[in-house]
């Protein structure tokens, strides 16, 4: 089970889980990352305690050192600090390639499981679940959504970052002089304090104006809908003095966050400064002796506050892809949640099939099948035909074992088809669409459609769909591009290498939506002869748009209504059917062969 499914992240700790579907499988990289942090704070506090040092042994104008810094006893000559400081800004350099590294190889890896683990979730799905999901609802979810939360995981290691190298630099500031640096410290988050009432504002407005920019889109949009009545009722004026008004509301507040934007943050900084220089000012008018540790306390937390202030951002963005994993985990357990339960038994061949009072319902009060029954011996070639809407298609699905059915029973060789593996069963059956839909791909490789299929397979598979002379004819046979946009290949010629595709894999049930418009006349011709080929071979099921289609099947199910109102030979049909027999007699006075549903 995937992480995103796994953990359950309702309740208190919420943040906690999240980061956990986050990063749950990276720990070994964020301890090192936390750990090359520690390592580059404590290199950089070195650094600004011994520059501290050397700045006030320099304005002694000494060249020796000795004393405390805070804890830190030092006792080396001016060269030797500036040596050690070298070597710490080398080894602090050195440590940026996995303050880099770490963090990109964690977002990345983080991207691309979420992705596998979404797409896997909804390859598992069952096709009621996959047909009913939006348009674009995946694509957005595998792309946008999934950056969004992959930003919260870079935001996480940044945190991590700042928050190591904050604590640290404080620690070290502590160290060496812990009554200025508490003082500093103090007054530090008392601004911070001070300064959120400016934050809240500046998110208020921020939200005030991404409303007045849907605002100005939504005015625009219209107004260029209707330009061309504006234009003849001749109120252009006051078209534009709308759409002014707009631009006026979003120039107001977008103003005023950028003022609060640059503002909060400078006016931390100078107080920062302004606490610094005041409370330096102070101790050296009482004449303070550690004026070298001062210094070094000074820059210390002029270091900290930056990381304070990244810590804060980072928690900030990290809040605010929260939700983007939520609605990911949402996603990925509706697909798990609806995958199907495959059965216990293995499926050898397809031999009988029957339906017993299978009723079927989209929504629950209004019944698209009901109390179905019928049953086919192995080898019939059996029509489906009833006006559009009466359930033709939603009986195929359940046929396919697409969808379930809400009441009754489906039986393939006497027993229930949800007790075979739905492996064996996919093996087994074949289905053509109404809809030919090929992969940009070669021909060959779309009638072998990912299943390991030899040449010959497909090759044989395209001579019984009476698609290989054309196929022969291109100059690129069997390699030739096709697929959605390639215009080189006929309506007709698709849907046949669509059933070569159904046909290739040897199946002993295969189920046809026939086209309706799409076939030229000899395509129509070619896929009727390949019919009738494959006639007893194995079990036909055809949703039949055409009469003349009619004439390869055994047996005609008419479905009216959700109800199977007739199921026979077309001979007795003509007798015992008024649909049938109506729409028989509209076919005959038609060109050709007409349709079979109104
Ligand atoms: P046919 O193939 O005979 O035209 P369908 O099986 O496509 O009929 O549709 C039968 C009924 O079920 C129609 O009323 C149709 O609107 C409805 N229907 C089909 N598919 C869905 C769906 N995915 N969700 C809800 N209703 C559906």
């Amino acid at each position: 089970m995937s992480k995103l499914v796994e953990i359950d992240t309702s309740g208190r700790v919420a943040t906690r889980k999240r980061l956990a579907v986050l990063l749950g499988d990276r720990r070994g990289a964020i301890v090192m990352l936390a750990l090359a942090s520690t390592i580059s704070g404590l290199a950089e506090s070195g650094i600004l305690v011994l520059l501290a040092q050397i700045a006030s042994t320099a304005a002694k104008g000494g060249s020796q050192t000795r004393g405390n810094i805070g804890l830190i006893h030092i006792h080396a000559s001016a060269n030797t600090l500036f040596a050690i400081a070298f070597a710490l800004t080398i080894g602090r350099v050195v440590l940026q390639a996995p303050l880099s590294i770490l963090p990109a190889r964690i977002a990345a890896s983080v991207q691309a499981r979420l992705r596998r683990e979404l797409f896997g979730s909804f390859i598992k799905a069952s096709w009621e679940m996959q047909s009913s999901e939006r348009e674009g609802h995946l694509q957005d979810t595998m792309t946008s959504q999934v950056l969004q939360a992959t930003g919260g995981a870079l935001q996480a290691t940044q945190l991590v970052i700042a928050g190591f190298s904050f604590v640290v630099l404080m620690g070290t500031a502590l160290t060496v002089n812990v009554a200025a640096a508490l003082v500093i410290l103090v007054a530090a988050v008392v601004l911070f304090g001070l300064l959120r009432p400016m934050n809240a504002l500046g998110a208020r407005r921020a939200k005030e104006l991404s409303k007045a920019q849907l605002n100005f889109a939504a005015g625009i949009n219209e107004a260029s809908r209707l330009a061309e009545e504006t234009r003849v009722f001749g109120v252009a004026d006051a078209q534009f003095g709308r759409v002014d008004r707009l631009v006026g509301a979003a120039e107001a507040l977008f103003y005023r966050t950028q003022v609060i934007g640059r503002l909060s943050p400078s006016l931390y900084q100078s107080a920062i400064y302004l606490i610094l220089v005041g409370g330096l000012a102070v101790l050296y008018s009482q004449g303070s002796a550690h004026f070298a540790a001062l210094g070094a306390v000074v820059l210390l937390i002029i270091r900290a506050g930056t990381y304070g202030q990244q810590v804060q951002g980072a928690y900030q963005g990290l809040r605010q892809s929260l939700p983007f994993i939520e609605r990911l985990q949402d996603a990925a357990r509706r697909y798990e949640a609806s995958s199907a339960v495959d059965g216990p038994l293995e499926l050898p061949r397809i031999g009988s099939i029957a339906f017993e009072g299978v009723s079927f319902a989209y929504k629950a009060d209004r019944p698209v099948l009901q109390e179905i029954s019928f049953a086919v011996e192995a080898g019939e070639a059996i029509g489906v035909v009833g006006p559009s809407g009466a359930g033709k298609s939603t009986l195929i699905q359940i046929l396919l074992q697409l969808r379930p059915p809400d009441q009754g029973r489906y039986l393939v060789n006497d027993v229930p088809v949800q007790d075979y593996r739905l492996k064996d069963w996919r093996k087994l059956v074949a289905y053509v669409p109404q809809q030919p839909r090929l992969v940009h791909a070669s021909v060959a490789e779309n009638i072998r459609y990912f299943r390991e299929l030899d040449d010959e397979a497909v090759q044989r598979a395209a001579r019984l769909a009476r698609i290989e002379t054309d196929i022969l004819s291109w100059p690129d046979g069997y390699e030739t591009i096709v697929g959605p946009r390639a215009d080189a290949v006929s309506g007709g010629q698709q849907q046949r290498i669509c059933l070569a595709r159904a046909l290739a894999a040897h199946p002993e049930m295969l189920v046809l939506d026939e086209p309706t418009s799409a076939l030229d006349p000899h395509s129509e011709t070619l896929i009727q002869e390949s019919l009738f080929g494959l006639r007893h071979e194995l079990t036909l099921f055809i949703i039949a748009h055409r009469m003349s289609t009619l004439d390869v099947c055994d047996r005609v199910m008419v479905i009216q209504d959700g109800r199977l109102v007739a199921f026979d030979t077309t001979e007795l049909l003509q007798t015992s059917n008024d649909y049938y027999r109506s729409a028989s007699l509209l076919a005959a006075g038609g060109s050709s062969g007409g349709a079979a549903h109104s």
